[in-house]
């Protein structure tokens, strides 16, 4: 059976800079950036490496729909039941600088 879903939409880039100082107190001292869906949202424009972290995020919920932010929440507590960072060693931000690191190997930086 053919595959007759639509291509993938491109995620859409929404530069906000007034989200950087209420995300950077809720989220993470160093938040830049966050997906929710095919949206990416940041406070400043992404260099290549950056948007190929949160294409992959962008990814994961395509995979996940809605369910991604429960598994994402969980991923962040197993990580840290493990003694780990919920969100430096969550298997999605791995994931997700995997993907970047490759891009930044291939640009040669
Ligand atoms: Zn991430």
């Amino acid at each position: 059976m053919m595959d007759t879903r639509p291509a993938a939409q491109p995620p859409c880039r929404h530069v906000w800079p007034w989200t950087r100082r209420p995300a950077q107190r809720l989220l993470l001292p160093d938040w830049l950036a966050i997906t929710l869906g095919g949206h990416i949202i940041s406070w400043r424009e992404l260099d290549a490496v950056e948007l190929a972290h949160e294409a992959a995020h962008v990814e994961q919920w395509r995979r996940y729909g809605v369910r991604f932010i429960p598994r994402y929440l969980l991923a962040g507590r197993r990580a840290s039941r493990a003694g780990g960072d919920r969100y430096r060693d969550n298997e999605f931000e791995s994931a997700a600088r995997a993907e970047a690191e490759l891009v930044r190997t291939a640009s040669g930086h």
